[in-house]
């Protein structure tokens, strides 16, 4: 690097938050794909298909390896990501789809993975879940390998050429790229494009590497070995910076190196206010590695778990047997504490897969949530029998998300009378309404009468409460959830219901600067993603 290179600051958001600094490593992933099809000759058939079977057990081997190097050195859990590549690359039908291409159309083994692995990975990246997109990647990395292994390439680039301490500049990052990471001290990682929930994104916090997403070209604009402050939190980065910025990001690293021992130190202790009120801080998960990164940052509880991941991407609703054991393996590690699940929330932004599209005119305002099971009761049913079944095991909570009126609250109750008597099980779960729309708000003394406790989805309640699509970047302005019209909400349901125990889930109670409003309410229970446990804790500590 030299003075004269220029000064550039990039914007992306945050996958993995922290700060990190050093010599940027550009990675262009080489063109592997076929883009022309290449034949071959009927005499070169029955050798193109055992190389196709060679490439396969090549790949499953590295696979083997990689998923043992994994549970050793970095998560026993995440190594699940390479034991399900090892599943698709040997499914039966994928395989006998390669081999009838390289058959009947006379193909290299090379262009029928393309085709065939392409059009999988076509199919899902169409879907409109993230969980679908990210197994797109899946398929990506594993086409790839495919591709590699038959054209004899084996090391990873990465492998042979990342520099200790880089920070890694790259469009996307890959299952098979993220190995190489661990063991090298990568210092961050900078994307064009990636999801929070990739399991590029899993492997970067569990890791601890601060990672950006989402700056579109930045690998045609950093070359490699050029200083770069990497700023996670914020999601920025700066190549070549000037004195003062590399002062200030030294300053910054400084102070958060002092605040994250001290607030780490205190995590797994009680949250007190300053006038002795013990606030419990929850976590929201979607995943089992979100429940282990909850207990391990001190969460008292689970405070929300979106079952929503258990039904997208899959081709029909899970019946009870697969349901349960799911939850109960997400949840196990937080049997000793409460936890929270909610009910199915489908709907809106997050179409149900399995029924016929019914088209409405606007479908937030349409049949979500409770709406939507309550429609389909054999649906709840099945959540209902299994959440009896749960809560012999866990101090179990069943939130029920977008009520509206307190007939919705009550139909529940009822259902879950009925599914009880059916199992002729005890205990039963406690039921909790969402407050998640300013009719619920308003109507808490009547949804008392059928709640154990209320939760504050307020994502959806300022959605509703100022009338501005939450998905909709043109009316983000309008979408302000420290807004005082939005406590007042919060206010009003607490005076009405003053005996029930209140709890907020929505991003507002991870917003240290609201959390005395917050309190001030009579809410006890503040529910966060598992990496703010310690911050909120903390904050807690300051409030009066
Ligand atoms: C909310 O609406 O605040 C909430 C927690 O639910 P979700 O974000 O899943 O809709
Ligand atoms: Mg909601």
């Amino acid at each position: 690097m030299c003075d004269k290179d220029p000064n550039k600051k990039f914007f992306g958001k945050t996958i993995s938050p922290g700060l990190g600094h050093g010599k940027t490593f550009l990675y262009r992933r080489k063109p592997w794909r076929f883009n022309e099809i290449q034949d071959i000759e009927v005499s070169e058939i029955e050798a193109e298909l055992r190389r196709f079977e060679l490439a396969v057990a090549e790949v499953l081997r590295d696979l083997k390896n990689i998923a043992e190097q994994v549970a050793e050195e970095i998560d026993e859990d995440l190594s699940a990501i390479f034991q399900a590549h090892m599943a698709m690359v040997s499914d039966k039908g994928l395989n006998e789809e390669v081999k009838k291409k390289i058959n009947e159309e006379q193909i290299c083994a090379g262009s029928a993975v393309s085709i065939v692995f392409g059009r999988w990975e076509q199919r899902f990246s169409a879907m409109e879940a993230e969980i679908a997109r990210e197994k797109a990647d899946d398929i990506h990395d594993l086409t790839q390998r495919l591709v590699l292994a038959l054209a004899g390439v084996g090391a990873h680039e990465l492998k042979e050429n990342l520099p200790r301490g880089a920070v890694l500049v790259t469009d996307r990052l890959m299952p098979s790229d993220t190995i190489f990471l661990s063991g090298r001290n990568v210092s961050a990682v900078v994307l064009e494009t990636g999801g929070k929930a990739s399991h590029a994104a899993l492997f970067a916090r569990e890791m601890g590497i601060p990672c950006i997403a989402g700056i579109k070209g930045v690998v045609d604009e950093v070359p490699s070995g050029m200083l770069a402050l990497v700023d996670a939190d914020e999601g920025t980065i700066i190549i070549n910076p000037d004195q003062d910025e590399k002062s200030n990001f030294q300053k910054k690293s400084a102070r958060k190196n002092q605040v994250r021992s001290k607030v780490r130190a205190r995590s797994h202790k009680p949250a007190i206010t300053k006038s002795g009120k013990v606030i419990s801080v929850f976590a929201n998960v979607g995943q089992k590695e979100d429940v282990r990164e909850a207990i391990k940052n001190g969460a008292d509880g689970i405070g929300l778990f979106r079952l929503e991941n258990i039904y997208l991407g899959r081709q029909g609703p899970p019946d009870h047997h697969r349901l349960l054991k799911e939850i109960r393996e997400t949840l196990f590690d937080a049997r000793q504490l409460p936890v929270f699940v909610r009910l199915l929330d489908i709907g809106a932004d997050k179409p149900f897969p399995f029924k016929k599209k019914q088209r409405e005119p606007n479908p937030s305002l349409g049949r979500r949530g409770i709406r939507f099971l309550l429609e389909y009761p054999e649906l709840l049913m099945t959540q209902l029998a299994v959440f009896l079944q749960l809560a012999r095991i866990f101090d179990l909570h069943v939130l029920v998300p977008m009520v509206t009126l307190p007939s919705d609250m009550q139909s529940v109750k009822d259902y879950l009378k009925q599914a009880a008597s059916q199992a002729k099980t005890a205990p039963m779960p406690k039921l909790g309404a969402m407050i998640e729309t300013p009719a619920a708000a308003l109507s808490a003394s009547e949804i008392n009468n059928y709640s154990d406790f209320l939760s504050f989805g307020t994502n959806d309640l300022v959605q509703y409460t100022f009338a501005a699509d939450r998905e909709n970047g043109a009316v983000e302005a309008y979408f302000d959830d420290t807004h005082e019209a939005v406590f007042r909400l919060l206010e009003i349901a607490g005076r009405e219901a003053p005996q029930m125990p209140l709890s907020i889930c929505g991003e507002l109670a991870g917003r240290e600067e609201a959390l005395p409003k917050i309190l001030s309410c009579g809410i006890t229970t503040v529910s966060v993603v598992p990496a703010s446990i310690p911050r909120i804790k903390e904050a807690v500590r300051q409030c009066d």
